[in-house]
């Protein structure tokens, strides 16, 4: 049987997926082993998944984005789950979570995994629901048949909530928001229906030995997490916290890659101590938060409240941040929505990767910012986040191809140019500035720079006509 990429690490192999990981991390492929032999980094790579660009998760590296996308009830459109899967992806998502609960659901997955360069993560107990027709209608059998299908199918990680306990729930009842997770929702009313266990619990090694054939990363999902900051590092998230803890040593046993996901909603200056909580709770396994959203009053504005949440996770060692659109609260993401939250998130990650002073994290400033003291519009908007927009906000007031060699731009007028006016003051001591940026010798050059964020995707292939083909064909034979 194929080993998982945590076994033959620990066996002391360099596999070509840690290879090309630290080709793309720009560090020693020995670094990369030892990181996933000790489970403090994961590489979600299905056997089945052959579109796969290898891409790892850990703290020590540069702090990676997922991006939920997926069908729900009311809005089951495969054209737009495949422009969603293309934006993530066009604008760096590094992994990306099928999250649909509509129509079509193996049909949209199983496109997904065979165009996706990126891994794709799925939460399997919303497929379980599906199928059941009600939470208390899922039975051991279907739920294990729904992961281990999922696994056939290439999907590189799946989210467990095997970690929310009946024990658990009754500590829930003093919060603000109960239980927000779908997830733990579903689990719980389980739980309360048969009056037993949390059967992804009591069966957790049946699952860990499925994913260990498939080499499926667990991700065990935080169904207790805080739904507002009231409820941030409550009795209740930190019960289902060790339980992460005791589930990652399992998992580890099985040769399972395994990483855990937080919070949710938490106030900024407790970001940094739960993080170190964590980590010691789950034996350094990567932390994949969501968010978390510092504040609660801002809907229409939650891919902002939770990016500043994310960047103080990233500072603090977060692995991954699930990334949280505009719609947060209030509806299902559209395209648009997609592109912002990735913006969102890319920042917060960068600028915990600066801050965290990880190795090359700040080239990519000093080459911007180089680049725009010297009025090189088009070196600009190349290094820029988001290069189209960033061109496409210049040029809504100086549209010219002139005003590319223009030492000033509508923001301060020609006149009050500071950096114009700084720089005819110095004249020819310009050269005692300290500008140099060699950013091609940089980390950043082979992880952080636009348009693909940590990936490239050039020679794979793109997502948009061929998933579309694929899932519009397999859609008309579907049932
Ligand atoms: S005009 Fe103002 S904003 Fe524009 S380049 Fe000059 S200093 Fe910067």
């Amino acid at each position: 049987m194929a080993r998982t990429q945590l076994q033959r690490a620990r066996d002391g192999e360099v596999t070509p997926a840690m290879d090309r990981v630290a080709e793309r991390e720009n560090c020693d492929p020995e670094v990369v082993r030892e990181s996933v032999a000790s489970g403090e980094a994961v590489i979600p790579s299905n056997h089945a998944h052959d579109a796969l660009d290898p891409m790892i998760i850990g703290a020590e590296f540069g702090t990676k984005i997922n991006a939920n996308i997926g069908t729900s009830e009311t809005t089951s459109d495969y054209d737009t789950e495949r422009e969603k899967l293309h934006t993530a992806i066009e604008y760096g998502a590094d992994t990306v979570m099928d999250l649909s609960t509509g129509s079509n659901l193996d049909s949209i997955r199983t496109a997904h995994v065979e165009h996706s360069p990126i891994p794709l993560g799925t939460v399997p107990i919303y497929e379980a629901v599906k199928r059941a027709g009600s939470p208390e209608d899922i039975t051991v059998d279907l739920l294990l048949e729904v992961i281990e299908k999922q696994a056939e199918q290439g999907v590189d990680y799946q989210t467990i909530h095997a970690g929310v306990l009946r024990e658990h729930l009754p500590k829930t009842d003093g919060r603000v928001t109960g239980i927000v997770s779908r997830g733990g929702s579903i689990m719980a009313e389980w739980m309360e229906a048969h009056d037993a266990q949390n059967p992804l619990y009591t069966h957790f090694e049946e699952i860990c030995a499925i994913f260990a054939a498939h080499d499926v990363t667990v991700s065990l999902g935080d169904g207790l997490r805080p739904g507002a900051i009231a409820d941030a590092n409550d009795a209740a998230q930190l019960a289902e916290l060790r339980t992460l803890g005791e589930l990652t040593r399992v998992a580890r046993e099985h040769g399972v890659q395994t990483m855990v996901e937080g919070p949710g909603h938490m106030p900024l200056d407790e970001i940094g101590d739960h993080m170190a909580q964590q980590r010691e709770i789950c034996d350094g396994a990567p932390y994949y938060l969501l968010g978390p959203l510092v504040t609660d009053v801002a809907p229409g504005y939650d891919h902002i409240t939770s990016a500043i949440g994310a960047t103080e996770a990233a500072r603090h060692g977060a692995a991954m941040l699930c990334y949280v659109t505009p719609k947060e609260h209030l509806g299902l993401p559209d395209d648009e929505d997609v592109r912002d939250g990735l913006a969102a998130y890319r920042i917060a990650a960068h600028a915990g990767d600066v801050a965290a002073g990880k190795p090359g994290a700040s080239d990519w400033d000093d080459a911007i910012s180089a680049a725009r003291y010297d009025f090189d519009w088009r070196r600009q908007f190349e290094l820029a986040l988001d290069p189209d927009r960033a061109k496409s906000y210049h040029d809504q007031t100086l549209p010219d191809d002139t005003h590319k060699e223009a030492r000033y731009c509508s923001m301060c007028g020609a006149d009050f140019c500071s950096m114009r006016i700084d720089q005819d003051a110095r004249g020819d001591s310009m050269a005692d500035l300290n500008r140099s940026v060699d950013l091609a010798e940089s980390a950043a050059a082979s992880v952080n720079l636009p348009p693909t964020g940590t990936h490239d995707t050039s020679g794979l292939p793109t997502v948009s006509a061929a998933v579309c083909e694929h899932a519009e064909n397999a859609i008309e034979s579907d049932d």
